[in-house]
């Protein structure tokens, strides 16, 4: 039943609204992410159409702009909505519950386990949970729905709430996964990708590869000039990866001034090409601070980089690991370099 999803899967949203931001020239925060994000969606026609209107207007997305976007047609305190969608979701379970009360054997089964479920949504409040608690409610749904025909015209409403609310919910689910420094997928966006891309190149067969990105001497930067020109440094960094890569491929913040990229459909030769010139242009970069009235110019910036190919049922852990060995391999062999995971 999930799958009457209305929405594309998510991942494949991600990708698609990243290209328009950068066709914009607009900044890939969160909120810029969740605007464009329901654009791709189509699922808020008045959103769409305000959007449509100031591209067919040809006026800048500027932040004035899209702070508008976001406050008026996407803006809620995240928590309130799953508070909502929680209660909405009690309510749902209340009234199948009703409805089944006093028929079969099997339906009295499944009130109970409807009922577990609500118990369980008293307790949970996470995202996550509520969302788990939606499929098990789902998929007991459907096996109720071929078990007692009578019961079907209501079971179907209650299946088709449950379709919405999950649409909903998962939203609230994917806006968390970014990261708000870099506007890159954080962590959590990564895991997630991590396990679409491996199986997508086992079902597939395609070459996948992934970069890990360290940036060298970090805490140096830190040190020397602050935390404030740090982050504006990470975020620097980001930029020069999201423009070296395009198409499909994901770029994530996996931790602090570490960073991923995963390639699909990309054979290990092509991969390295793209670390070695993200590479040169991350170290030749001169990057500046004001200071009153001149500027003064940073140290220089440098990445060291490991790579790894996709090897074929591969555990998607064992992947990031041989990535992450090659990275450690290029620190210890001098940073500002790029290894080949396949040669160690
Ligand atoms: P190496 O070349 O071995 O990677 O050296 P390094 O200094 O980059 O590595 P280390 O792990 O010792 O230090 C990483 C530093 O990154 C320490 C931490 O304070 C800093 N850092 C992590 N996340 C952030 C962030 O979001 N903003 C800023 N400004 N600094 C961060
Ligand atoms: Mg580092
Ligand atoms: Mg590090």
């Amino acid at each position: 039943m999930n799958q009457v999803g209305i929405r594309k899967p998510a991942a494949e949203l991600l990708r698609m609204a990243l290209p328009l931001l950068m066709q914009y020239g607009i900044p890939p925060t969160p909120r810029n992410y969740a605007v464009w994000y329901e654009y791709v969606a189509e699922s808020n026609p008045h959103l769409s159409q305000a959007i449509d209107d100031i591209i067919a207007d040809g006026a800048d997305f500027g932040d004035e702009v899209c702070a508008r976007l976001y406050n008026t047609y996407l803006a809620s305190n995240k928590e309130q909505e799953i508070e909502a969608l929680r209660s909405e979701l009690q309510r749902v379970i209340g009234e199948s519950s009703r409805h089944i009360s006093g028929a079969t054997h099997e339906a009295a089964r499944y009130q109970s386990r409807l009922e577990g479920h609500a118990q369980r949504l008293v307790r949970d409040l996470d995202s996550e949970k509520v969302l788990r608690i939606i499929d098990a409610l789902s998929t007991e749904t459907q096996a109720m729905v071929k078990t007692n025909s009578q019961l079907q015209d209501k079971l179907s409403g209650m299946a088709a709430e449950l379709v919405k609310l999950r649409n909903e919910l998962q939203w609230v689910h994917e806006e968390l996964m970014i990261d708000a420094l870099t506007g890159l997928l954080n962590r959590k966006g990564f895991d997630q990708m991590l396990e679409e891309t491996t199986r997508e190149a086992r079902q597939q067969q395609g070459q996948l590869c992934m970069m890990m990105i360290d940036v060298d001497h970090f805490k140096r930067i830190n040190d020397n000039f602050g935390h404030i020109v740090g982050d504006e440094v990470l975020r620097f960094i980001a930029g020069k990866m999201r423009e070296a890569v395009k198409g499909r491929d994901i770029v994530s913040r996996y931790g602090g001034e570490e960073f991923s990229i995963i390639l699909p459909n990309t054979p290990l030769s092509g991969a390295m090409h793209i670390a070695e010139e993200l590479r040169r242009i991350i170290s030749t970069s001169k990057l500046t601070r004001k200071r009153k009235n001149d500027y003064q110019v940073l140290d220089q910036i440098t990445v060291s980089i490991g790579v790894a190919w996709y090897r074929k049922n591969e555990e998607p852990q064992d992947f990031v690991h041989r990535a992450d060995r090659a990275l450690y391999h290029a620190k210890h062999t001098g940073r500002n370099r790029v290894v080949n995971g396949e040669t160690l």
